[in-house]
């Protein structure tokens, strides 16, 4: 499955007809194996580009059994000058990142290096290759505290942490280059991603976890004693944060969704992508209990730093110009799917 770049070729041409590859860069991630999936499903072809840092091959021979890989880092300018020469990708699905907020504090450099300086290199290497769509992985987290909830997309960012800053940066760099050089972008930007493919192939797996619905999860297989609740004297009518979960897949079509729109020659778009129904760590270990069937022993600890009280997405932006609607909005759906995967994988991929 895993291929060696060749030597660089013509380049791309400017018209890029269906029947060439997208290419999904972080495939083999949480939120890319599933667009991977989704793709493959509707019979689109693609190349997944994966340095395997936090992704997992397991996920990605689920995904689409047989879809290249190409293992390599999007800083190696010469392996992906090769592999558009090589695939002449029509578009980029752009999921690779580092994505803990927490130790974006501790070592920013890692965050700017491999979220701001990859992804200006893999802009560099499809301008160059003449490959001109990209859909990229934003986030929440650029608009950092809550000024006005729920979120919409005129809200001011301000993130509060590297990891919503680098984000931000590659937006502005997404902006300026559609300014000047005609790359045509959707940005999206994602509330709280959960839950699992519905049959249980695919699902969330990160080490170390750090994410509230597969831990709690851990907590009902007996896997971990407890669940630890980071607060509870937040301004939220239980006292603990609120969040938008919003589900894999439906986050996966949202990529189709925004490709085919930018293919269709609408104009760039930036996006949130949440369900817009808020609930509280209380409430979702509350649902998982009734979902698991399993006691979950809850445990109040102190509160996470950088956590806002609530995060809810506003706007309708994805409705309006995507035409995307969340098909499985509900908390008790998501926490069953998420369940599944977890019972079939109680260590995750590679266990
Ligand atoms: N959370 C928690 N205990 C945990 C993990 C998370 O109470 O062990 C809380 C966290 O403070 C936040 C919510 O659950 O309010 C969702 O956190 P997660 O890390 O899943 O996503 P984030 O909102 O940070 O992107």
């Amino acid at each position: 499955m895993t291929s060696s770049p060749l030597r660089p070729q013509a380049p791309a041409r400017a018209d890029a007809p269906r029947t060439r590859p997208v290419l999904i860069a972080g495939g083999a991630g949480y939120i890319g194996s599933h667009t991977v999936r989704h793709f493959s499903a509707l019979g689109l072809p693609v190349v997944v580009l994966d340095n395997l840092s936090t992704g997992h091959r397991q996920a990605l021979e689920r995904a689409a059994p047989g879809v290249e890989l190409v293992q390599c880092n999007l800083l190696d300018r010469p392996a992906l000058d090769a592999l558009f020469a090589r695939c002449q990708p029509r578009a980029v699905i752009h999921f690779a990142a580092r994505a803990y907020v927490g130790e974006s504090v501790t070592d920013p450099a890692l965050y700017y290096r491999e979220n701001v300086v990859a992804t200006f290199t893999l802009l560099e290497a499809m301008r160059a290759a003449g490959c001109k769509t990209i859909v990229f992985s934003s986030t929440c987290a650029t608009y950092g505290i809550p000024q006005r909830l729920p979120i919409d997309e005129q809200h001011p960012q301000a993130p509060i942490s590297p990891y919503g800053r680098t984000k931000l940066h590659i937006e502005h760099m997404l902006a300026d280059f559609a300014h000047a050089y005609g790359l045509r972008y959707a940005a999206l930007r994602y509330f709280n991603a959960a839950g699992a493919a519905r049959d249980g192939a695919l699902g969330e797996h990160h080490e170390p976890e750090t994410h509230l619905i597969p831990l709690v999860l851990q907590a009902a297989l007996g896997l971990r004693p407890e669940i630890q609740v980071f607060g509870e004297d937040y301004d939220t009518p239980d006292g603990t944060c609120i969040r938008d979960y919003i589900h894999v897949e439906d986050l996966a079509r949202a990529h189709q969704l925004a490709l085919d729109a930018l293919e269709a020659g609408q104009p760039s778009v930036i996006a949130n992508l949440g369900t817009g129904e808020g609930y509280s760590v209380r409430q979702v270990i509350e649902a998982a209990r009734k979902v698991t069937g399993r006691p979950i022993a809850a445990r109040i600890v102190a509160r996470r730093p950088g956590d806002p009280a609530r995060l809810v997405s506003g706007g309708s932006l994805a409705r309006e110009l995507l035409g995307w609607t969340p098909q499985r909005p509900a908390l008790e759906d998501i926490l069953a799917d998420a369940w599944r995967f977890a019972v079939a994988h109680p260590r995750g991929y590679d266990a």
